[in-house]
């Protein structure tokens, strides 16, 4: 549970408690603003004439049930987030809400809420305040509430709450060396909204913007209108470093998608875009003032450069973010052109010396680029889901060529084929594997699926069901890059591994580092007290592979033997039986 703000109590000290309840309800009836009392859930338990009169919705109708229900559903939705973590933080909400009238149609409605605590129990109640938003902005002339920390507009924090996030933020990510980023918006030509549509279409057209920010983010995140048309983001709990400008990256794309779709305002229907600097601490600074100084450069130098564009600070982590969006859309048609091509890397037993597997290793024959790794385009596959539909055509493709390797009278080797995490979430990965051997007809025991710890350990159960269902087809199972997760090999004997591929850092390392070599053989000699082959991954030199021989590991892959090959090649090795000199004769 998170911890309060302190809170506000209602006492009920004296014995007039009926009293005082009779004076209350007076003063409720009486009253022109809409008041509602909730339960800690968001039940009305009580409210005014005052309700009826402004939304139609006869009292008995809104008793007993949840606010929302009277809530315009897309505000709702994005709004209640916001609502309930001021009410956690502040004890206390202002702001616009629009709710649904009895006669149909919306209207906004000033809202306050106030969290308060009564004297026994701990459980908190809400009192609501509506108010007509016209007398809402009569009354804001004349007593002005230019103290509060709440767009009244929006209802988003306003710029002094924001950098109180910021610094908070910036000292916890600090801390726990996590990374930041912060996020500037300003819309294009937005004066040209209010100019022809008037200046109530575009207040309303930025509540709307509000709305839909607040949905892209994480509750972590924050948003908040720091100017007229200018909004701020602050994206927390980045926990790794190394990736951090491709996950910013990726919500400012998806800031873009959001404006680009169209708003509706009375009969008109409108789109937006709009300017963002991009910063990210640490890189770009460790304090408040320094990190929304250099995010304003930035949002200007991206203002400068025209509509609907994005700038970072440093140019650098610019390219790096284009690059990665440029990648991202011909990816999309990748498959569809047949710009993907399989190699294929030899796995050969060290002891006969012979090729017994090959692995599938997929790359992307891009028009311009030539032949792209997957270590580049993978994660990009993953972040967008396309490692779907790749993931499959990988695992199609392999099978297929398996059958005509056979075709060709070839001897028999084992195939493999990597796995992506998403493929266990996302899709029914049983029926696919089952679909692609039925097609090609080959023995599931030359299909091997290798997989990493971390794609299972996302959800242990559900994995250890569906790899338990695929091994009892006859397909084989191996853990790929063992020794760079956190798993256990004792957690992992609950899984159907045949095999167990051993990372490359540790071969790395092998020959000068004896606490990496004492690891390697002690995985060993776990991986065989289970009854699974070893592979050792990224074997070089002569001196690594007589290591790994002597620690009794069963196959090697590497580029001592073979780098990954075009199937015409791995095609020519298998036909000629090309073979690592056997342990006896080297
Ligand atoms: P991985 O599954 O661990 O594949 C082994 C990687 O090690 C391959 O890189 C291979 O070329 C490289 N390698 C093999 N021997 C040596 C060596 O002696 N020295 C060095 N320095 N490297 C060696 P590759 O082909 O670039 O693939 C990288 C990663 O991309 C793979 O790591 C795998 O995680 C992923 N990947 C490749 N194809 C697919 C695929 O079809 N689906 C999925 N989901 N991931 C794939
Ligand atoms: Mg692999
Ligand atoms: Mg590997």
């Amino acid at each position: 549970m998170r911890n309060s703000a302190d809170m506000n109590r209602v006492s009920h000290t004296s014995g007039d408690a009926r009293q005082d309840t009779r004076l209350l309800k007076i003063l409720m009836e009486n009253s022109e603003d809409g008041v509602l009392l909730l339960d800690h859930r968001g039940v009305v338990k009580h409210l005014n004439a005052a309700v009826f009169v402004l939304t139609g919705h006869a009292i008995r109708r809104v008793r007993g049930r949840h606010v929302s229900r009277f809530w315009n559903d897309d505000s709702a939705r994005a709004q209640l987030p916001l609502i309930e973590d001021a009410l956690w933080f502040e004890g206390y909400w202002m702001g616009t809400i629009d709710l649904s009238l009895k006669k149909g149609g919306v209207a906004s409605f000033a809202v306050k809420i106030l969290a308060v605590l009564p004297e026994q129990g701990s459980v908190r109640l809400y009192v609501v305040q509506l108010t007509r938003q016209e007398r809402a902005a009569q009354r804001r002339e004349s007593a002005s509430d230019a103290q509060s920390p709440w767009d009244p507009l929006t209802g988003l924090p306003t710029l002094a709450l924001f950098q109180d996030r910021l610094r908070q933020a910036l000292s916890q990510a600090a801390r726990r060396q996590y990374a930041v980023g912060l996020i500037f918006m300003d819309l294009d030509n937005f004066a040209l909204v209010n100019d022809s549509l008037g200046r109530d279409r575009g207040d309303d057209a930025l509540r709307e913007v509000a709305r839909r920010l607040a949905r892209c983010l994480r509750t972590s995140d924050s948003v908040a209108r720091i100017g007229p048309d200018e909004f701020a983001l602050l994206l927390v709990d980045i926990d790794d470093l190394s990736s951090a400008v491709r996950n910013v990256g990726v919500v400012a794309r998806k800031l873009y998608e959001l404006l680009e779709e169209p708003i509706l305002l009375g009969g008109s229907e409108i789109r937006l875009s709009a300017a963002m600097g991009i910063s990210l601490s640490p890189q770009d600074g460790l304090d408040p003032q320094l990190l929304m100084k250099n995010t304003a450069t930035a949002l200007s130098h991206a203002k400068r450069k025209g509509r609907n564009s994005y700038q970072f600070f440093s140019q650098e982590m610019t390219e790096t973010a284009r690059r990665r969006f440029a990648m991202e859309n011909s990816l999309r048609h990748a498959l569809e052109r047949d710009e993907l091509v399989l190699y294929y890397q030899p796995q050969v037993d060290l002891k006969s010396g012979r090729v017994v597997g090959a692995e599938a290793l997929v790359r992307w024959r891009h028009p311009e680029r030539g032949l792209v790794s997957p270590l580049e385009f993978i994660p990009v596959a993953e972040e967008t889901g396309l490692i779907i539909p790749i993931g499959e055509w990988v695992l199609r493709t392999a099978c297929r060529q398996l059958a005509r390797w056979k075709q060709m009278g070839l001897p028999m080797i084992r195939v493999g084929v990597n796995l992506s995490a998403l493929q266990f979430q996302r899709q029914d990965l049983f029926k696919v594997v089952e679909s692609c051997l039925e097609e090609t007809g080959i023995d599931p025991k030359y299909l091997d699926l290798e997989i990493t710890e971390s794609a299972i350990m996302e959800d242990v159960q559900k994995a250890v069901a569906v790899l338990n269902r695929i091994s009892a087809l006859g397909v084989k199972l191996s853990i790929d890059d063992f020794g760079t997760g956190y798993s256990s090999l004792s957690q992992l004997r609950h899984f159907p591994f045949k095999t167990l591929k051993i990372d490359r850092s540790f071969v790395r390392s092998i020959e000068s580092n004896a606490e990496d070599a004492a690891i390697v053989s002690a995985i060993i000699a776990m991986a065989h007290s289970l009854d699974q082959t070893v592979v050792v991954e990224g074997l070089e030199t002569d001196a690594q592979l007589d290591i790994m021989r002597r620690l009794q590991c069963n196959e090697m892959q590497g580029y001592l033997f073979s780098a990954p090959t075009s199937v015409e090649e791995f095609t020519e090795m298998l036909r000629r039986g090309a073979c690592l000199p056997a342990e006896d004769e080297s």
